[in-house]
Formats: C-alpha cells, sequence, structure tokens
C-alpha cells in the first residue's frame, strides 16, 4: 500500500468545520472536527505535496500531490480550519456559493431544517411541483433531476414561511464580502450562486447561477480566483453539455467532482480538466486513503473514466 501510495492525487472535500454542528444542521452535514483536521492535514503533509488546487490545471501526472477544499463556505472554515492550515502552511481552496452573502440561506440546509423537524410528511402533502420520486428519500429526489431546483426551492420557501420556523434557522455560510482573507494559502473558487442541481435547470438559468458567483469574485479585490468551477453535488448527472459551454465561454479551466474518487492522472472533459475528490470521514486519514483506494482498485477502470456525458 506504501508504494501505491505515492501514484495517485488526492483531493479532499470538506465542508463546515464546526467543533460541534449546531442541533439544526445535524443531518445529512459533512463535518470536520478542526482536531480530526489537523491530524489529517499532518498526515497529508507528510506523505504528499500538497499543492495550490490549480496546480491540476497544469500537471499531467499525479504522483505524490494532494489538494484540499472546502465546499459550501461554511463560516467555519475561516473560524476553524483556517488557522489549522496555516500553522501547518498548507495551501487549500474554498468554493462558495454567491447566495449565502446576499443573506439567502442555503437552501440544502431548509431540507435539513424540514428534516429535523419531522415536517416532511407535512411538505409532501401541500407540495404541487416538487415531485416525490419513489425509493428516494427526500433530502435524495429534492436534488434529484427530475426535480427542478429553482422550483423545489420556491416551494420549500413558501413551506417554511407558513410554518414560521425558518427563523430557527442561521445563516451558517459567508454572509459579508468583508469575511474574505487574503492570505497567500487560500484559493476562493465559484461553487454556483444558489448550489442548484445545475442539469436540473435551463441554459439560462444555468448561466446565471455561474455568472453571479463569477462577477462576485471577480468584483472582489487582492483575493486569488481559481480556474476550477466545483460542480454542485459533483456527479457526473450533476451537469451537462451546457454547463461545459458556459464554464468555458467563462474562461474556466477545470470542473471538480465529488465522488470520492482519488486521482490516478488527469484527463479532460471537452477541453476542462476534470478533477476527482473525496470526503473524508472522521477515521485517520491512512484508513480514509486506503478504504477509497481498495474501493478505485476493484472498480472496472472505464468505471472511474469519463465515458460520455450524461
Ligand atoms: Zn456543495
Amino acid at each position: 500500500m506504501q508504494i501505491m501510495r505515492g501514484r495517485y492525487a488526492p483531493v479532499a472535500l470538506y465542508h463546515s468545520a464546526f467543533k460541534a454542528v449546531p442541533v439544526e444542521l445535524q443531518s445529512h452535514l459533512h463535518n470536520i472536527r478542526p482536531e480530526v483536521l489537523f491530524d489529517q492535514m499532518r498526515y497529508l503533509r507528510d506523505h504528499f505535496d500538497i499543492v495550490p488546487l490549480d496546480h491540476f490545471l497544469t500537471v499531467k501526472r499525479a504522483f505524490r500531490l494532494a489538494a484540499i477544499t472546502f465546499d459550501d463556505g461554511y463560516k467555519s472554515v475561516h473560524e476553524h480550519a483556517f488557522p489549522i492550515l496555516k500553522e501547518l502552511k498548507i495551501p487549500f481552496a474554498i468554493f462558495i456559493n454567491g447566495a449565502t452573502l446576499q443573506k439567502r440561506l442555503f437552501w440544502r440546509d431548509k431540507v435539513r431544517l424540514i428534516v429535523n423537524h419531522q415536517l416532511i410528511s407535512e411538505f409532501e402533502s401541500q407540495a404541487k411541483s416538487t415531485k416525490k420520486i419513489p425509493g428516494l428519500s427526500f433530502y435524495r429526489y429534492t436534488k434529484d433531476l427530475k426535480n427542478n431546483s429553482v422550483r423545489v426551492h420556491e416551494e420549500i420557501d413558501q413551506f417554511l414561511a407558513a410554518q414560521k420556523i425558518t427563523s430557527s434557522l442561521k445563516n451558517h455560510c459567508m454572509e459579508d464580502t468583508s469575511e474574505f482573507i487574503r492570505s497567500p494559502l487560500i484559493t476562493y473558487g465559484n461553487h454556483s450562486h444558489d448550489h442548484y442541481l445545475l442539469a436540473s435547470l435551463t441554459e439560462e438559468q444555468q448561466r446565471d447561477q455561474i455568472y453571479r458567483t463569477h462577477s462576485l469574485l471577480q468584483s472582489i479585490s487582492g483575493i486569488k480566483v481559481s480556474k476550477f468551477f466545483s460542480i454542485p453535488f459533483g456527479g457526473l448527472r450533476s451537469f451537462n453539455e451546457s454547463t461545459v459551454q458556459i464554464l468555458k465561454s467563462l474562461d474556466y479551466k477545470g470542473i471538480l467532482l465529488s465522488r470520492n474518487h482519488l486521482n490516478f492522472g488527469f484527463r479532460n472533459l471537452n477541453g476542462l480538466r476534470v478533477v476527482e475528490r473525496f470526503m473524508p470521514d472522521d477515521e485517520p486519514m491512512s484508513v480514509n486513503l486506503d478504504r477509497i483506494l481498495g474501493r478505485d482498485q476493484q472498480r472496472n477502470l472505464s468505471d472511474l473514466e469519463i465515458m460520455a456525458m450524461p
């Protein structure tokens, strides 16, 4: 396993970094506690060269390289993860959703709120355009291709307004442009405006989603901005050909997926570099890597390739 360890590039995907996850978010939230993050980062630093993410735009081989990313722009990343990464001198990237900076609550947190308040059947009895999909939980079907995310979000907002419980939900993600940190270690990136399932949207809606956060990032002086776009939900069916064309028109050079894979080399999709990421859990980093590596090695190699656009 030790020999194999040099032959791939792990790109870690984290989300929040709360010491203790707030009650209203305790469902489906991928959180890394700061002390666990510290151990995982130290391990990666000792076994890999941790490079700024955009380095992967230029390299062909993945040997011994690693990168660190955080999606969704949780404030806890600035608060608890940054001090650790600064101490260890590790570069990392934060992919934000512009909507949270307009004081709009992250719609997936609203989904979590409905789950945690046991309001799923009530929502379902009132929902008109959000389609229930047999075999999928509420959490899953609200982000399925068959449901246009814009309409699902509108319906959730109407429901929550009537329930009068939205006030119990705080914005845990970046709220103000003053929160951006200018540090040589940090690169910020575009994760779309609202974190909708892009493939469920019209081309115009997609363009709007990608462009709004793109221009927001361009307007902040003194920060580094990534040429990667982090695909919300990060699957092969989370985006489509229109997404790729829009990204290329805005001069993006790569996309980030979140399919729990390592990179055994890099490939391009219609001119965009594709980087796979994995989501570490609370286990030591070596355990995480061995698990993902074992799974990736067992898969048919073609499964790791993008065979065709969805
Ligand atoms: Zn995300």
